[in-house]
């Protein structure tokens, strides 16, 4: 085992499950191998409750405070100090960083430090979503696992026969998931995540379809919303993205690879309207806008351009 991995892959394809089973390989009762997931150690880990491994990240805050948005020299050098010790109950201690690319650069730094010299007891994961935003002086001391999406037939047959999912089913969830697991996990655990795609796709089109009034009320709820929750807008701008990619597919006549296939006729609907020109370029936009957000442009700015450069649906120019 090295000292340090870095484990890159997009959202919910498994990081996270992941780094608990390295966390658990290396503590479980059974020895080393594969965890059995049942001694007292696995499962210590796996509710989360374990004092020697730890999980430091971003996400939505406790009640209704701010997002924390940044992992700081204060979590890193928190969390870094107790590693020093030794393991209070397992034989390793195993710290998971979940959002990596968040860390200030002064905790990035202090991290380095630890990653140049680790004390021998300590396991470091770095979990991310895109390894380009991180020090390359990080990069280069941990060992980099690159966690790829499933195949869709693989994770259909799957879902069918280890989760007893309808055979129609388990194929739409595996197109909406683009292969990462955690999504369809989540999504089977509770209808909430279907509903709210469902819903968040009929707003799209509603907006698609309205005057700049309604497309700046739009951008302000957006910009309001990323305040207390980042990743749901993200997640939101990622459903235009797909759906305007179904729009290009179509338009050059490559139906067949669509994911909104259950809309087929709306998609046919709108991109009659549109030129390929003006597809790509708000694809393109939208992509731009996304990485504005990540380095902090001002939300409502970014999105407000965003709905100013939305082709009117219906007008062919
Ligand atoms: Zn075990």
């Amino acid at each position: 085992m090295a000292h340090a991995y870095l484990l890159v892959g997009p959202p919910h394809v498994g990081k996270m499950t992941l780094a608990i089973s390295i966390a658990q390989a290396l503590n479980c009762l059974q020895g080393p191998g594969e965890p059995c997931g049942e001694c007292s150690q696995c499962a210590r880990i796996s509710q989360g409750q374990h004092a020697d491994v730890r999980i430091v990240g971003i996400g939505p805050s406790q009640e209704d405070g701010p997002t924390r948005t940044v992992i700081g020299i204060a979590d890193v050098k928190e969390v870094l100090k107790q590693v020093y010790l030794n393991p209070y109950e397992g034989r390793r201690s195993v710290v998971i960083f979940d959002g990596a690319e968040s860390m200030s650069e002064e905790a990035a730094n202090a991290l380095l430090k630890t990653l140049e010299e680790p004390p021998d007891q300590v396991t470091i994961l770095l979990l991310t979503t895109n390894e380009d935003y991180l020090l390359s002086t990080i990069r280069s001391r941990c060992r980099c696992l690159t966690l790829l999406p499933a195949p869709k037939e693989e994770m259909v047959g799957r879902l069918v026969s280890e989760h007893d999912v309808e055979p129609a089913t388990a194929e739409n969830l595996a197109r909406l998931s683009r292969g990462c697991y955690g999504w369809v996990f989540g999504a089977l655990k509770e209808d909430q995540v279907l509903q709210d795609r469902e819903s968040a796709l009929a707003r799209m089109l509603e907006i698609c379809q309205s005057g700049l009034d309604t497309r700046f009320n739009y951008a302000s709820e957006l910009a309001t919303m990323f305040g207390r929750d980042r990743e749901g807008v993200r997640q939101i701008l990622y459903l235009w993205l797909r759906w305007w990619r179904d729009l290009l597919l179509m338009q050059e006549g490559n139906g067949e690879f669509v994911h909104h296939t259950d809309r087929s006729a709306e998609l046919e609907m709108h991109r009659n309207g549109l030129t390929t020109i003006q597809i790509v370029a708000f694809v393109k936009l939208v992509h731009k806008t996304l990485e504005a957000l990540d380095y902090n442009a001002s939300p409502r700015l970014a999105l407000e351009i965003l709905m100013l450069n939305l082709p009117i649906a219906g007008v062919k120019v």
